[in-house]
């Protein structure tokens, strides 16, 4: 007998329809690329984006045809998020940190047919405009002012003003009810090995996510708070903040294209943002320029930190210093991206500050719609007991089950994604990741946990940050070295650095050497690079 309850199809434009109808003047700012503050409410909002879906089929873009963007985090991109998708289309977000080649690559792969793009851009998409066959119009996410003084008037592309094709719409528009299972935004990993691999997210997994990621023990957003997704909205939908901010009336702060520690903190201060999600590269920025002025976080009272580990000495500083609760997350493209957070539990709360950071420190625990589970390499699970690393699989309501285009093989193992990682389960059900697969370290046959000694490196008070990689050894096949960069005026040693490392880890796990350098390379996504610092330093033993 089935239930005598109503079904409802969960889409993405019942997140805004919902933000209108109950949070109608709350506001949404956003730092422009013209230079200005602009600030308006989800009622605008709203209407903005109706006036988009129409603006998008006055265009000619179909059900499921692929609108792309080029943009920074601000309100013209939350109108795409959601009258494009509102709309039945698909929106396809960009990374601008990627090399021009490889977003034609994406483009082409995707078959965008409309490609939106901010001010800071216009040099980039002249540059890819020649090689996208596909996109036959292109929209400048500014006014026509802009677009006459930027845009030269003898170039081919058909590119129109994101103000003067909304204008020409009155927002009369009703959302139309589409099948949850249908597509409503396109991200591409960022395709460290390999070409790039599309992830598709539907209506229903986007509002589920909504839901995850909102509760209590993940972000815990509500009403009250004013929320400032850092992390970018070309990247995996700015970690659904975008749309759990609808779900929940949050305030919405977009930071655009300044991300410096000095520009992030004062518009966090002024617009009194009380949650923030970034990298744990950002994050550093933030906690560099308040060291350098004296200064608190004062606003904030949580921090999401997730993309990379975030170092035990970051948590505590937030904690101890800026009064900031961390929400330590870990994700993917692939899980929406929100798979785990790490928040203590009751039992924790007994528990002395150090053991309760160690559990702080790990990637954490599911929320209720994702399930974790480690295998070996013939696929059986492997034990929770903290100790034993083994590939870690995921599986829930927003985890991809293919890849974009389809037709490519499955990547699930009995209906489980492998994420690449390898991780610890313990008894409580937090994860702990210990390396990527790909950057595992095996020495004479063990395997070392390259994340373990970064993150006692980043504990050192004169270290910046630091990654550690396997590099060949006559003896031992692999060894591992760190490449770390020294806080600003230090002196630190490699023998002073590796010494502190000292009673804290197994002899043999101490790295051989440690190298300093000014940065270390990072990737399109606030990843460092390993591959290309293992090319680098794949010698320096054997050199020596
Ligand atoms: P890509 O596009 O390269 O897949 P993602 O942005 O999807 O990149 O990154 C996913 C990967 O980032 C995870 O599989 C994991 O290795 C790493 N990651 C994410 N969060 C954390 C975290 N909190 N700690 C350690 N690694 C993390």
């Amino acid at each position: 007998m089935n239930g005598l309850m109503m079904h409802q199809q969960l889409l993405v434009s019942s997140l805004l329809t919902h933000a209108e109808r109950h949070h109608a003047h709350t506001e949404v700012v956003s730092a422009r690329c013209e230079g200005d503050l602009h600030r308006y409410t989800f009622r605008d909002l709203a209407h903005r984006s109706r006036q988009v879906a129409q603006a998008v089929r006055a265009l000619g873009v179909g059900p499921g045809d692929r609108v792309a963007t080029l943009a920074w985090n601000g309100h013209r991109h939350l109108e795409l998020y959601y009258g494009v998708s509102g709309a039945g289309s698909v929106l396809h977000t960009l990374n601008p940190r990627l090399h021009p080649h490889q977003l034609a690559w994406i483009i082409n792969n995707a078959d965008d047919s409309v490609l939106c793009f901010d001010l800071t851009f216009v040099d980039l998409v002249r540059e890819i405009a020649p090689r996208v066959p596909s996109v036959k119009k292109y929209v400048l996410l500014s006014d026509a002012e802009h677009l006459a003084a930027e845009w030269p008037a003898d170039d081919p592309c058909d590119v129109t003003a994101y103000e003067d094709l909304v204008a020409a719409q009155d927002g009369d528009f009703t959302w139309p009810v589409l099948d949850e299972k249908q597509a409503a935004s396109l991200c591409y990993t960022s395709g460290t090995t390999g070409h790039p691999k599309g992830v598709l997210y539907s209506h229903r997994s986007t509002v589920l996510h909504s839901y995850g990621a909102a509760l209590p023990d993940s972000t815990g957003l509500s009403a009250r708070d004013a929320v400032m997704p850092v992390v970018p909205m070309f990247h995996v939908n700015a970690w659904g903040i975008p749309y759990a901010a609808c779900l929940t009336g949050a305030k919405l702060v977009l930071p655009g294209k300044d991300l410096s520690g000095a520009s992030l903190t004062a518009l966090q201060e002024a617009e009194g943002v009380t949650v923030s999600a970034s990298v744990p590269t950002v994050w550093q920025g933030q906690l560099e320029h308040a060291r350098a002025n004296g200064t608190t976080l004062r606003s904030l009272q949580r921090a999401v930190i997730g993309g990379a580990a975030c170092p035990t000495w970051m948590f505590r500083e937030l904690r101890d210093v800026h009064g900031v609760r961390v929400i330590h997350g870990w994700g993917m493209t692939e899980t929406s991206p929100l798979g785990a957070a790490s928040v203590l539990k009751r039992s924790h709360e007994g528990l002395d500050r150090e053991a309760q950071d160690a559990v702080l420190a790990k990637q954490g625990r599911p929320m209720f719609g994702v399930d974790l589970k480690i295998t070996d390499d013939e696929g059986a699970d492997l034990p929770w007991d903290g100790r034993t690393p083994g590939h870690l699989m995921v599986r829930g309501h927003w985890v991809a089950s293919g890849y974009y285009p389809p037709g490519r093989p499955s990547p699930l193992m009995d209906g489980w994604f492998p994420t690449g990682d390898v991780a610890t389960m313990d008894p409580e059900g937090f994860m702990q990741i210990t390396d990527r697969s790909k950057d595992l370290i095996k020495s004479g046959g063990e395997w070392i946990s390259s994340i373990e000694i970064e993150n006692l490196a980043m504990d050192h008070p004169e270290v910046e940050t630091a990654a550690c990689i396997g590099v060949r050894h006559a003896k031992w096949d692999e060894r591992p070295i760190l490449v770390a960069v020294r806080r600003r005026g230090s002196t630190l040693t490699a023998a002073a650095l590796l010494g502190s490392f000292a009673g804290k880890i197994a002899k043999w796990c101490v790295p051989d050497d440690a190298v300093f350098v000014d940065a270390l390379p990072m990737g399109a996504t606030g990843k460092i690079l390993k591959a290309s610092l293992r090319k680098r330093y794949q010698e320096h033993l054997t050199q020596e």
